[in-house]
């Protein structure tokens, strides 16, 4: 047997590539055709699942490279508990003996160590009774220390490139979290780098939203079980679990799980991560596998440290957008203000122009509020304010924009409607202010309002808004507490 030449090949497979899969398939390749053997295998040893698995394999029949021995079982096992090669020279006879081929008669495990802790094993198997000699065995297990080095080493090396990706990945969230972005971009892109970075089948974030918990974003390969935008009741396992107790939960195996709850079809084993930000759990990230069991309690620390930054990073946005709401709200009404008025009447116009459907501002004023002031103080005339602000917003539809457009001045949007509905609407608000008791105001108190719709009164925002502006001004002239189109003065029940 030419010694010298398998230790100076399988030497040279190691210093070949970095690659473990390619490392792996070049030292079997070689203890294949230098002892002549059917099939050899690499199984490594996964300590946390106890067991073996296949990671690399030639001449095993078709299927069987998918199982994963408990440490301790068949004659791989047993090298792994004696720490020293197991040889069993007619497998027929052996208890312990799992079958990978049909053809195996003899079988050799050899333990792969790295310095005195048991790694994986080298299996090799012949199709001859009795095919290991001593001196085979000898040279099989010193080959067996140049397969551990390369192992040890492509393990290191990806250790090293997986931890150099998730060092960029928390990177790349944590320059994202400075930019200003919306929320639902953040959101996605957050998923995507995590999925790349840590190389999993699926990511979603599912963030906390009155009491439920919704799925705001996923990316991945997995097929969702949840339309977009799903949601549970907080209180919904697991996750009530992460939220409450703070804490990561790794689902090891999700077979017999409930399809929604699986969140994605193939979902086989999850990891989730509380997403907490000055102490707040704002929801949680997941991490799906389609593989079982594909966690590990090793790969915490670095993936918590990625749900805080995305937890920062979430509330970020969250305050940018408060902060753009607070921008377009009036302080004192809460409404809508005319920044915000002058922003949306566009793209209502627009709107109206693309798909023909109409749209109308009302310009409402409060009649004599100085008066009102005046008689009784500024502070009850804010409340007013505020109080003709609440029946404006709650008689309109949701699809209607109420804006406080500056001192007691109303600019109320009302999109897909005819002028006819625009001026009836008007009217309605007119009389239930008319009707409506003011707390501590023993008077009656009114308004007057102009309408002006696109594109009869109006095409541009400018045109529109001064149309409904000459409305007003009419109904004003007219005597007030009455409602007038522009340019046309409208007669109403108190409108004379
Ligand atoms: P008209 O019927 O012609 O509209 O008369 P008016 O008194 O309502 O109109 P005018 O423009 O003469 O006065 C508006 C008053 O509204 C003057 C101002 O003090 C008052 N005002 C403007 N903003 C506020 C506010 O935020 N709170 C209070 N309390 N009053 C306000
Ligand atoms: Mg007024
Ligand atoms: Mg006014």
């Amino acid at each position: 047997m030419p010694k010298l030449a398998v230790l100076f090949d399988a030497g040279q497979a190691v210093l070949s590539t970095f690659d473990l899969d390619e490392v792996l398939q070049r030292i079997l390749a070689i203890a294949r055709d230098y002892f002549h053997l059917p099939n050899v295998a690499i199984l490594l040893l996964d300590k946390e699942a106890q067991q073996l698995r296949v990671r690399s394999q030639i001449g095993w029949d078709p299927g069987k490279d998918a199982i994963s021995l408990g440490w301790h079982e068949g004659i791989t096992g047993a090298s792994v508990l004696k720490r020293q090669p197991v040889y069993t020279p007619d497998v027929s006879e052996d208890p312990r003996y799992i079958c990978a081929a049909q053809s195996t008669r003899s079988e050799l495990a050899i333990p792969l160590m790295a310095r005195d802790e048991v790694v994986g094993v080298l299996d090799c198997q012949s199709d001859r009774l009795d095919y290991f000699d001593r001196e085979t065995i000898e040279l099989l297990t010193l080959f067996s220390t140049q397969a551990s080095i390369a192992l040890q080493n492509a393990r290191l090396y990806s250790l090293e490139r997986q931890r150099a990706r998730q060092l960029e990945a928390i990177n790349t969230i944590a320059q994202q979290s400075t930019a200003v972005m919306e929320l639902e971009d953040l959101l996605v892109r957050v998923c995507a780098v995590i999925q790349k970075a840590f190389q999993v089948s699926h990511v979603s974030l599912l963030l906390r939203e009155e009491g439920d918990l919704v799925m705001r974003a996923h990316q991945g390969t997995l097929t969702p079980c949840i339309p977009p935008g799903g949601r549970f009741p907080v209180n919904q396992e697991p996750w009530a679990c992460v939220i409450s107790s703070s804490g990561t939960i790794i689902e090891k195996d999700l077979s017999g799980m409930p399809e929604p709850l699986r969140l994605f079809r193939e979902s086989a084993s999850r990891m989730s991560i509380p997403l907490i930000s000055f102490g707040q759990t704002l929801g949680v990230l997941t991490l799906h596998s389609s593989e079982r069991n594909a966690f590990r309690e090793s790969e915490l620390q670095s993936l918590e440290s990625v749900a805080d930054i995305c937890a920062n990073s979430i509330q970020n946005a969250h305050y940018i957008e408060r902060v753009k709401q607070l921008a377009y709200l009036d302080g004192l009404t809460g409404i809508f203000n005319r920044r915000f008025f002058e922003l949306r009447i566009l793209e209502e116009i627009d709107r109206a122009r693309r798909y023909g459907t109409g749209m109308a501002v009302i310009m409402a004023d409060i009649d004599q509020f100085k008066q009102l002031n005046d008689e009784f103080g500024h502070l009850l005339g804010d409340e007013v304010l505020r109080q003709v602000s609440s029946l404006f917003h709650q008689q309109l539809r949701k699809i209607d924009v109420v804006c406080r457009y500056g001192g007691e001045e109303f600019a109320i949007l009302l999109t897909q409607i005819t002028t006819h509905q625009a001026v009836a609407i008007a009217d309605k608000l007119r009389r239930l202010v008319e009707s409506f008791q003011f707390p501590g105001v023993p008077r009656t108190i009114t308004i007057s309002a102009g309408v002006a719709a696109f594109p009869a009164h109006g095409k541009t925002r400018d045109e529109i808004v001064r149309a409904a502006d000459s409305g007003l001004y009419a109904a004003k002239q007219a005597g007030r507490n009455c409602v007038c189109l522009a340019n046309i003065a409208l007669a109403t029940s108190s409108c004379q």
